[in-house]
Parts: structure tokens; sequence; C-alpha cells
């Protein structure tokens, strides 16, 4: 199965994402986590995009398609894959488009109050990438990864300041796919507030119901 989680920063795509892949036996493929690490092993790419991911903004798009042309043509992902923060931009849709066909797109939705709470809150593990919130999502142990046991991190660009540039962004660049993928009928909306396992049997029923 072929899967695009759609949705603001805050959303919960990248929580969700892990569960559906596991589910389905996919891999979970995070535009996000992919920069990160190339940011932390200070590679060209990484080196590029580092300031726009810092200000909120997003990462141009020629670097970002071939980033996940390559990581699509990996073997893993010929059975299906979860697709977590891309595409952001109708440029971006309309190359993915070129390189594989996509089953469902997950539009998660929820009031954009609570945006701005589930970003500030969340802190992530650095080394396994697993996804924590304070309050909702609290690991056992104060800031280590039940995971691994690294030492939680706040991500920089989850500060009031720049998750509110990065909603912005969205709403501007990547809110028009939500009409792109309405149009090829494989859009499906899921409200992304309440707990996680409720969020997730939403979205298992999403998948689900269009089989
Ligand atoms: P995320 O972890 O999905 O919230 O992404 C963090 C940051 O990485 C974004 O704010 C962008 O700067 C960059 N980024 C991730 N995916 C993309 C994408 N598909 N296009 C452009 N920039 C991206």
């Amino acid at each position: 199965m072929r899967v695009i989680m759609l949705g603001p920063p805050g959303a919960g795509k990248g929580t969700q994402a892990a569960r559906l892949a596991e589910h389905l036996s996919v891999p979970h493929i995070s535009t996000g986590n992919i920069l990160r690490r190339h940011v932390e092993e200070r590679t060209p790419l990484g080196q590029r995009a580092q300031e726009f991911m810092n200000a909120g903004k997003l990462v141009p798009d020629e670097l970002v398609i071939e980033m996940v042309e390559d990581r699509l043509a990996q073997s893993d992902a010929r059975r299906g894959f979860i697709l977590d923060g891309f595409p952001r931009t109708t440029h971006q849709a309309e190359a993915l488009e070129r390189i594989t066909e996509v089953d469902h797109v997950l539009n998660f939705f929820l009031e954009p109050e609570a945006l701005i709470k589930r970003s500030v809150g969340r802190r992530v593990c650095p080394k396994c990438e697993a996804v924590y919130h304070i309050l909702s999502n609290p690991p056992r142990a104060a800031d280590t990864c039940d995971r691994c046991g690294a030492a939680l991190i706040l991500r920089k660009d989850d500060t009031r300041e720049v998750v509110e540039e990065r909603v912005r962004e969205f709403e501007k660049r990547t809110t028009p796919l939500i009409q792109f993928y309405r149009d090829r009928h494989v859009l499906r909306e899921v409200y992304a507030d309440g707990i996680i396992d409720e969020i997730a049997h939403r979205v298992l029923r999403a998948v689900k119901s269009h089989e």
C-alpha cells in the first residue's frame, strides 16, 4: 500500500505514519527525518537545507525531490511506503506522479490552536526518532527515550515563532495539494484531534474503507 500523510505541522503525521508503517510492514519515509540526519552529518545537502529548516521554510523542491526519488528506488519501498511530509508543494506532487502511483492521501485536519500546542510540547529522540509529547504522550522517565534510552530533545524548529512560520508555509504552499489529490480520488479525511489510539483507528478505517 502506498500512502501519503498530508497535514499541517503538529497534526501528528509522524506518530501515525510510524504506526501505520509497522502495521502494514512497509517503510516509513519521513523527509523531515532524512533532512535532519543530513544536517547532523553535515553533508552538502544538510548544509544547504539547514537554514531553511531552522527558519521554518520549505527546503527547495529540487533538493527534496531528488532525495525522495533515491529513497523510493530502494528495494524495501517496492511493496509500498508511508510518505510523511512529502509532497509539500504542487511541484513535488507532480514530480511524485512521474515516479509512482499512490493509493491513499490522508488529510490530517484539526483546529489551528491545537497545532502550536502539539508542536511546542513535542520531544523527539535524536537517536531512534521516536516522538513524544510532554502532556499527551510522555516518556516513562522524564526526558528519556523509552525505546533506546537516549536523552530527548526539543526540535530547533518547534519553538512557537518557527512553528507559526511553518503553519504559514503549509497554508500557502501545501494546502493546494488537498484539491490536487481530491481531483485524483485518493484523498481521505482524518480528524486528527484525540488520543493516539483513537486517531490510529481512524487512519485504519480511512485506508480500509477504500480498499
Ligand atoms: P517535518 O519533520 O516534516 O516537520 O519537516 C521539518 C522541516 O524539514 C520542514 O519545516 C522543512 O524545512 C523541511 N522539509 C521536510 N519535508 C519537506 C518537503 N517535502 N519539502 C520541503 N521541505 C521539507
